[in-house]
Order: C-alpha cells, then structure tokens, then sequence
C-alpha cells in the first residue's frame, strides 16, 4: 500500500518538473484516489503523501502550485474523477490557468482524456503505466520516453 514513507521519485520526472518551473509553467498534479472511496486508505494519507512529495519537491526547486485528487469510487458518477474536467477547472480557478494552454502529461487513457475534456493538450509518458496506454491513444496526443522529455517537448513546442 502507498504511505508517504514508501515514495519513489523518477529523477527524470524530478527534472522535468524543475524545467518546466524554470521555464515559467505552473505545475500541478491531479489524481485519482479511489482507494479513499474503497476505503484501502483515508484521505488523510494522501494528503499526508502530498506533503511528503511538497517537501522533497521544494528541496529540489521543484515545488508545485497545487495537489488534487478524487476520492470518490469509478461509479460514483463525480466531476472530480479524471478524465473529467471537476478537478483542473479548480485548480485552473484557483490558480488563474488558461487549460487551453495548458499540457496534461500523465501514464494513462484517461490524463489524456482529461487533456481532449479541456481543451489542453495530452502527452502520454512511457513510465508507469505508459506502455499499456499507447494502444488506442488519439492521434492529437504526444507520446514522449519520460517526464524530463515531455518538459523538454513542451518547452520547445512554447517558442
Ligand atoms: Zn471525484
């Protein structure tokens, strides 16, 4: 089970946060925690989780603007739950996010989805889950090896 003691950061992941900071994005991470409705785990942990990756993030010039998850269980029917949009519209409001100029990048169907619901542009990664995900992607999506070549994708396809 994930607690905040048993985390693994990818150093490339860690470097493609920092780049894409340095290059003047803001950087925010949504998830789906269904484990939370299932009750595997509370709330609690996963903000407890959250605060853990903030600290090793900011240590590492790397600290994001905003952490979201859905808690709710696959058939709750929520807005929250990716690929629906409940979660970026919040953080885009919180935040002051154009999500039309905005990139998902993620390891699965559904970041990509989220990315088509709005309006921003998807990049699957191939850590993860990635490689199970590159079937069945939509040609509008970007497929990059890790993190770090998303954010130097990304960086690139802004000038
Ligand atoms: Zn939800």
């Amino acid at each position: 089970m994930a607690t905040e003691k048993n985390l693994k950061i990818y150093p490339s992941a860690l470097k493609g946060l920092v780049w894409l900071k340095r290059a003047g994005f803001k950087l925010v991470l949504i998830s789906n925690q269904s484990g939370v409705g299932r009750g595997f785990f509370t709330a609690q942990t996963v903000k407890k989780i959250h605060d853990r990756l903030q600290k090793i993030f900011t240590k590492r010039n790397a600290r994001l603007d905003g952490f979201y998850f859905c808690p709710h269980l696959p058939d709750a029917g929520c807005k929250c739950r990716k690929p629906n949009p409940g979660l970026a519209e919040m953080a885009a409001s919180q935040l002051h996010l154009d999500l039309k100029k905005s990139y998902v990048v993620g390891d699965q169907k559904r970041d990509l989805e989220l990315a088509a619901n709005i309006g921003a542009r998807g990049v699957l990664v191939l850590t993860g889950a990635g490689k199970e995900a590159l079937k069945g992607i939509g040609k509008n999506s970007h497929v990059s090896r890790d993190l770090f070549t998303a954010a130097k994708w990304i960086i690139e396809n802004e000038k």
